[in-house]
């Protein structure tokens, strides 16, 4: 309940912050990493907003060196000691209000490599467990004490992917799908998509299976078509009703756990281009600063003002979410390393842009 008013306070939309450790193979050394440091961790619990200090170098006019020193503010910044439980505490409750009946929506931006699977998804043991199976488990628990008080659940999991604007089902039960999925609104404006495989939930085991079929079968597209699934964007949907006879109360609304597509700039090489390639960032690109406008213009909050869900295919398959009473939580996944720097500070001004 106080969450749910201070989210009121704060408008329905949070930005977060998430810098990776270096890994075991990656140097580091002083140079190899980029030169980051945090704001007051004891202010930023007071005021709600923590920042990120980014110190880089670039060539003045006069071809000498001169520092740059960029300030981001967000709504939290988790340094690389963080660890899965920490990052979940913050987003817990945002989670958890799907069982109010909100509509909630938390987005992994960053670049290739910068930690958004590992957030989203994470390892297979309690400490390393990501956001989605432990929303999951949370969101079970907390049913079952409502369960008590007289309500019913009924709960289903999709797994899709968009890849090049078009929609890939990754629970459909052939290894290829090939089906064409579209999206439709029903007439009283809540979107499905057809043909999608939903899988009737009632324990979070069932979850880890549903998220293992989904990763074989993105692991057989990876191998077709090299590294596919950076640039894709995949939507793990949890859709939940709830009926309570005793007090004639009903409630339903959808978690999505979206993994976005890498959001580095590839290298333009000219003439020399893979046209597949391109196709690929250009659909990235629309995709990404769709998402962007769409939550720029839910952040402006005018009533009634026009918010393009139209523009790719990952705002129209999550509109209902994002739209009415919605709550969007959106992670930049950072990475720490100096070779990336210039990556980091485009993640970074796209994040507190919509912020
Ligand atoms: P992305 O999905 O953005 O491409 P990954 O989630 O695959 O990036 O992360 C890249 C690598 O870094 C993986 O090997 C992952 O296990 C590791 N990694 C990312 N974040 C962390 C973290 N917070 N702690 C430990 N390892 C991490």
């Amino acid at each position: 309940k106080l969450h749910n008013q201070v989210q009121e306070l704060k408008g329905n939309i949070r930005v977060f912050a998430r810098v990776r450790p270096a890994l075991p193979h990656e140097s580091d050394s002083p140079e190899a990493l980029a030169d980051i440091a945090y704001g007051d961790e004891r202010k930023a619990e007071e005021t709600g907003q923590s920042e990120i200090i980014i110190t880089s170098k670039s060539e003045s006019a006069t071809g000498r060196e001169r520092e740059q020193v960029n300030g981001f503010i967000f709504d939290k910044v988790f340094q690389p000691r963080a660890g899965q439980k920490e990052v979940f505490e913050e987003i817990s409750m945002l989670a958890q209000s799907v069982l109010d009946g909100y509509n909630v929506c938390i987005f992994a931006y960053g670049q290739t490599g910068s930690g958004k699977s590992w957030t989203m998804e994470g390892g297979d043991d309690e400490v390393t467990a990501g956001m989605i199976p432990r929303a999951i488990d949370m969101i079970f628990t907390a049913s079952n004490h409502l369960r008590d008080r007289g309500w019913k659940y009924h709960m289903e999991g999709q797994f899709l992917e968009v890849y090049n604007e078009v929609i890939n089902d990754l629970l459909g039960s052939s290894q290829f799908d090939t089906k064409k999925h579209e999206i439709k609104t029903d007439k009283d404006g809540k979107m499905s998509v057809t043909d999608a495989v939903n899988i009737p939930l009632s324990n979070p085991r069932q979850v880890s299976a549903l998220l293992d079929r989904a990763r074989s079968r993105r692991a057989v597209a990876a191998t077709l078509m090299n590294e596919r699934s950076s640039r894709s964007h995949s939507v793990f949907t949890l859709k939940v009703r709830g009926v309570n006879p005793l007090t004639d109360e009903k409630c339903e609304a959808m978690l999505n756990l979206v993994d976005l597509a890498g959001s580095e700039r590839l290298a333009s090489s000219g003439a020399g281009e893979n046209k597949d390639r391109l196709k690929e960032t250009i659909n990235i690109n629309k995709s990404l600063s769709a998402l962007a406008d769409v939550i720029g213009a839910l952040g402006q909050g005018q009533a009634g003002g026009h918010v393009p869900y139209r523009n790719s295919t990952l705002t129209r398959l999550l509109q209902t979410s994002l739209s009415g009473s919605s709550k969007t939580l959106m992670l930049c996944n950072l990475s720490p390393l100096a070779a990336h720097l210039g990556e980091t500070l485009c993640s970074l001004r796209f994040a507190t842009k919509v912020n």
